[in-house]
Order: C-alpha cells, then sequence, then structure tokens
C-alpha cells in the first residue's frame, strides 16, 4: 500500500515534465484557431495573459457533515462525507469535460479544494459562468445552499507566472476567500425569488433538520418513526454500503441510471470484481486503488467503451467492525465504540490541522522551485498524508507503519500493544485535516500514532507542523457538539503556539493559579501541551502507570486521588508549602509510592513532585493530565 501511495509521485519527480505539457496542451487550445496566420510572435510572448487558473474550494463542510442529529448517526456521517468527496471531484471532472481538457490539467483535487489549468479564452469564460450558474441552481433546487457553498474563481496570468506559480496559486485562494464572505452573491441579486420561493412549508428531516415538502420524507429502515428526506436516504444508503465494500471499490457515472445525486451525474458503488455489469458507465473512480487490470480487461473484452475516464481517488474511509459481523453490513455504532474502551467506556474525538498551510506553499519551496508540478505536489503529498495512512493507521497491519508506531516512538501507550483493526472511525481526512471518533483510549494513542508518522512524512521538517483537539465524551453526546468542542480546542492548541495536542481541561486549578502567575510570560499555563512535552510527561509517569495497571485495587486508586489532592492545594496557594508537607507526609505512608520515586531510574518522575519554581508554575501542575487519563483507564464503570 505504502508503495501504491507513494506511486503518483514518481511522475511528477521530473519537475520539468508536467508544466511544460500542461502549457503546451492549454497554449495549442489557445491558439488553435490561428493556426494560418503568423503566430510565431504569439509564441514567444510570454507577457501576456494566455493561461488560467481555475479554482474551487467548497466551504460549509463542517456544517454540512456535521450539523445532524444522533439518529442512524455514524453511517450517515461517513456517508455524508463521501458523499462530499465525490461532489467535488464531480465538479472538477464537469468543468474538464465542458472545457474539453484532459484529465492532466486537473493540477490539483482534495479536501473540498481543487486547481485546473485552463486556456484563457472568451470561450472558456463563458463556460464557467454558465457551470457556475449550473451549479448554484443544483445547491438551491437541493435545498443545500443554506449549508454547502463552492467558491469558484479563474484568474488569468501569462506564461512567466509559471515560474513562481505559488503567487497565482495564492491569489486564486485569496479570491475565493472572499467568495466565501458573500455566497450566492449573484444568485440573491438577479433573482432573489430563487432562494425564497423554496419557502418553507413542509416537515423537517430527522437527520439534517431541513425543511422537505412532507410527501419527500420517508421512513428509514431499522429505526422506528425516523424520517429522511431523500438527500439524506441516499447518504445513509452510501454509508452502508462503504461498510460493506471494504476500503477499495469503484464508483461509476452513468448518463442515465440511478445511484446518489451529485451535481452533474448520478454515481453508484460498485465492489470490487463486479464492474461491467451495468450498462456502460461514462466514467470510473477507482477509489484506494491504482490497480488497473480489471478495467483493462474489460475494455479488451468489450464490455467498456475505450475511452473510458479512469480515475484514481484515495479516500480515508477506514471504519472499525465487529469480528463477527452479525450481517455484512454492520459497522460499529458510536456506544459499540464507546463500549469497546478499556477503563472508562467513553468515545474519544479529535480534530487535527496542518499548521502554517499558507506559508508552507508561499515559503516552503525556495523561490526558483514554486513551479506548477512543485506547487500541487506539495498540496498532493499533504493529501496523500491524511488519505491514505490514516487506513493504514486503522488496519494496523503494515510493517511499517506498526514499526514506527510500536517500536521507534516514544508515545504514550494505554494498553501494552495495539491489535490490528483498531476501534475508531474516520469521518473525515483529507487536504490537511481530520476528524476521527473512537474508543477514547484508542484515539487517544492515535493521536500520537498520526503525529509519529507525520514527522517521519514530512522527513522531520521543523516549519510543517500538526495540531490537535481531543476530547472524550459520552457516547450519546450530539455530534454536533462533539465536532464544535473539538474545533474549539484545536483552534487553542494553535493559539498556544501550535505544533501541540489539547488533551483534557485542567480543571478549577488553572483558574486559581492563572491569577497567581498573571502577566508573566511563558509561564507555562497553557491549556494544551506541546508534542515533545506530552511525549516526555507521559513516559516519565510509566513507572506509575505499569504499577497502577497492574495492580487495580482501590489502594492505586486512592493514590492518584491524592497526588491529584497535592496538585489542588497548589494551585489554591502555589507560594506556600502547603502542598509539598500534604505530598511528602503522603509519600512517606505510602510503600509502594515511596519505593516508585526513590528508585534510581525514576529520578525524572521525581521531578514532578518535588522540584519547586518560583517563575514559573511548578512541574506538580502538569501531572493532571497524566493521572486523569491513568484514572479513566483504571474505572471499571461507565462513570
Ligand atoms: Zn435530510
Amino acid at each position: 500500500m505504502i508503495q501504491r501511495i507513494f506511486f503518483p509521485l514518481s511522475f511528477t519527480k521530473d519537475k520539468g515534465l508536467q508544466p511544460t505539457y500542461l502549457a503546451r496542451n492549454n497554449f495549442g487550445i489557445k491558439h488553435e484557431r490561428e493556426l494560418d496566420e503568423n503566430i510565431e510572435e504569439k509564441i514567444k510572448d510570454r507577457d501576456s495573459k494566455k493561461y488560467l487558473l481555475i479554482g474551487g474550494d467548497v466551504s460549509g463542510i463542517q456544517d454540512f457533515i456535521y450539523h445532524i442529529s444522533s439518529k442512524g448517526a455514524l453511517k450517515l456521517l461517513r456517508g455524508r462525507s463521501f458523499y462530499l468527496e465525490m461532489f467535488c471531484e464531480d465538479i472538477v471532472h464537469e468543468i474538464v469535460e465542458r472545457l474539453g481538457l484532459p484529465k492532466a490539467n486537473i493540477v490539483y483535487s482534495g479536501g473540498g479544494n481543487f486547481f485546473i489549468l485552463a486556456p484563457c479564452t472568451k470561450e472558456t469564460d463563458d463556460i464557467m459562468k454558465e457551470l457556475k450558474a449550473d451549479l448554484e441552481c443544483w445547491l438551491i433546487k437541493k435545498r443545500l445552499s443554506s449549508s454547502l457553498y463552492l467558491a469558484l474563481s479563474w484568474l488569468s496570468f501569462s506564461g512567466d507566472k509559471f515560474v513562481n506559480f505559488s503567487h497565482i496559486w495564492m491569489d486564486v485562494n485569496q479570491e475565493n476567500s472572499l467568495k466565501k464572505a458573500q455566497k450566492y452573491k449573484s444568485v440573491l441579486e438577479k433573482n432573489p425569488s430563487k432562494i425564497l420561493e423554496l419557502g418553507d412549508y413542509g416537515d423537517p428531516c430527522d437527520a439534517c433538520r431541513k425543511i422537505v415538502p412532507s410527501e419527500d420524507l420517508e421512513p428509514v429502515d431499522d429505526e422506528e418513526g425516523v424520517m429522511f428526506c431523500p438527500l439524506c436516504h441516499e447518504q445513509m444508503e452510501v454509508g452502508r454500503e462503504l461498510a460493506r465494500f471494504g476500503n477499495s471499490f469503484y464508483i461509476i457515472k452513468e448518463d442515465q441510471g440511478y445511484g446518489f445525486s451529485v451535481p452533474f451525474s448520478k454515481l453508484k458503488l460498485v465492489e470490487k470484481g463486479k464492474l461491467g455489469m451495468d450498462r456502460s458507465p461514462s466514467a470510473i473512480y477507482a477509489i484506494n486503488s491504482f490497480d488497473t487490470d480489471e478495467v483493462i480487461g474489460l475494455i479488451k473484452s468489450k464490455k467498456l467503451i475505450f475511452d473510458i475516464r479512469i480515475s484514481s481517488i484515495p479516500i480515508a474511509i477506514y471504519c472499525a467492525k465487529p469480528d463477527y459481523r452479525k450481517s455484512e453490513r454492520e459497522i460499529f455504532s458510536l456506544e459499540e465504540l464507546a463500549e469497546k474502551s478499556n477503563g472508562s467506556k467513553k468515545l474519544g474525538a479529535v480534530r487535527m490541522d496542518v499548521d502554517n498551510l499558507g506559508k508552507i506553499f508561499t515559503y516552503g519551496l525556495p523561490e526558483d522551485q514554486r513551479n506548477v508540478t512543485r506547487i500541487s505536489s506539495l498540496s498532493r503529498m499533504m493529501n496523500y498524508f491524511f488519505k491514505g495512512y490514516l487506513n493504514l493507521l486503522g488496519e494496523f497491519k503494515e510493517e511499517k507503519v506498526l514499526n514506527v508506531c510500536n517500536w521507534q516512538s516514544n508515545s504514550p501507550k494505554l494498553v501494552k500493544e495495539r491489535r490490528h483493526s483498531r476501534n475508531f472511525s474516520i469521518v473525515y481526512a483529507g487536504g490537511d485535516d481530520l476528524f476521527i471518533l473512537g474508543a477514547w483510549d484508542d484515539v487517544f494513542e492515535l493521536c500520537f500514532d498520526i503525529e509519529e508518522l507525520f514527522r517521519k512524512y514530512v522527513a522531520e521538517n521543523p516549519h510543517v507542523t500538526i495540531s490537535a483537539g481531543f476530547s472524550i465524551f459520552g457516547s450519546k453526546h450530539p455530534l454536533y457538539q462533539i465536532a464544535r468542542v473539538c474545533g474549539n480546542k484545536e483552534e487553542c492548541s494553535k493559539e498556544d503556539g501550535k505544533d501541540r495536542i489539547y488533551l483534557l481541561d485542567r480543571g478549577a486549578g488553572k483558574e486559581q493559579i492563572s491569577r497567581k502567575f498573571e502577566g508573566i510570560k511563558d509561564a507555562g499555563l497553557e491549556d494544551s501541551i506541546s508534542w515533545r512535552d506530552a511525549r516526555k510527561l507521559f513516559a516519565d509517569f510509566k513507572p506509575i502507570f505499569w504499577y497502577i495497571m497492574n495492580d487495580k485495587g482501590n489502594a492505586s486508586k486512592s493514590m492518584v486521588r491524592k497526588l491529584l489532592a497535592a496538585r489542588e492545594e497548589y494551585c489554591k496557594y502555589p507560594e506556600k508549602a502547603n502542598w509539598v508537607i500534604q505530598l511528602h507526609y503522603f509519600v512517606s505512608q505510602n510503600k509502594d509510592m515511596k519505593n516508585l520515586l526513590d528508585n534510581n531510574r525514576h529520578e525524572e518522575l521525581r521531578k514532578y513532585f518535588y522540584s519547586v519554581y518560583s517563575d514559573k508554575v511548578s512541574p506538580i501542575y502538569d501531572i493532571d493530565l497524566a493521572l486523569n487519563i491513568l484514572d479513566l483507564l483504571g474505572r471499571k464503570v461507565n462513570s
């Protein structure tokens, strides 16, 4: 799989090849009607604007995916997130098709973002305007305009810009950001009745809460009294099929057929080995597979047309399933995932996002190397990490991945060894961010595994980092709140300085001690913690972890409580010695704790309990992160 993921790099390695091809290709279209004239001068001209960079950026992804009720939750959530990927792919393919361009002109597509290179002609401009209007119409008709929006811009540029492509790339991004601030402006200006005439008669869909005509609502299998709108039905069905088909399958596009509706097509999921059983599709998307044997075989036997469009799309799709599989459609529900946790039966959730993405694209490459290939490869490789590696982390079978996570890292481990098929489900991952739900202990470890693998993936480049917001919830907690809380925590990690993870809330102690250290720079009072410090903290606490995990008696629980009580005392009165006295008394009375701290090999652990600083918070402040995780791990009941 790793080789497969890296495969696309090989044809972009030759940095001269692709831009030249793309430029010629667009150039040819631009000048095809002038071939009888003498165009030698025109060809040499690198100042006039002959090219267009078309950029698309979907906004409202968060709202669209997460703002659903908990009815049929995980399947619908995954169906929705997958739907969104295909929504973007469909638009990208419609653009190149209408413009008559080959697929090579798609410079990048992933994570709700795409870039396409096109010739700058009046015709292109007209086609793009028409396509944009068609798309907006469709979104309004499907009543998606309140959540989803595609900002679509195209800017012209001259041949000179190919040398430093990051400028035009950023300009298109900028343009799209402006458009996002005034969604559906053109529709509202020209034809406001289009949005208004939808009205709000009817009843709300139980999943997306959209008001639709009552006759459009249909009941959902195995959920009594639950009614979904047609789009949610389709997405629920997609979610079911995803669970059934595994990580690799096909999506086919038929001109007249049935399936789920994206703006310009109807798409259908097809299992591997079952292509060619439908009427001839007009396009095929191979999901998580670069293996073309099946398709080539069908073309040879004339079951597929020879010029069919085939695209390989990596999609992060891993989800935990029961071993026994009551029925083949089963995936773990949120309750079942929580039930799989060690200790407290809770759900863990994390959102992660690459830091400083804009800077990476602007300054990440030497100035003379910011050509179109380099820039698009950078985006593509970033996308592959989130699309490909996360699946591997879920399956947890690939040797190199196991090696990094199990043996090469000093990431915190809550169980001795993770088995394959881990207990989490990817809700969304792509571009530069991800959202994952699962058993809390598995997701906790996963955060560090992802960061560790990401470090290796970017060759330990200190400027390319990632920040995370982790949180623990009861399994009945509303999904959009989970997404929002994790999002806020991720934001907090970034504000605290990036390259960090938000693990747990620091409790009342944080408020109290913040007052004492007000105005002191670098006091060490951030809510989040750097990856490096978190790893060190959990490594230092390993002796206590193993002691308690091997002996989960009441004595150990009270030990955690006593240690946390000393921290609380410190937070209240950091300038007084009460906490030290309290702690030392406890240690002197507790033989095991005394042995642990007196052990010569545990010098780093001792520092948390015996070091006192006055210009910044003392290390005792940080013990809550390790001990609260330990406490959750030791709990037998759902508390
Ligand atoms: Zn709905």
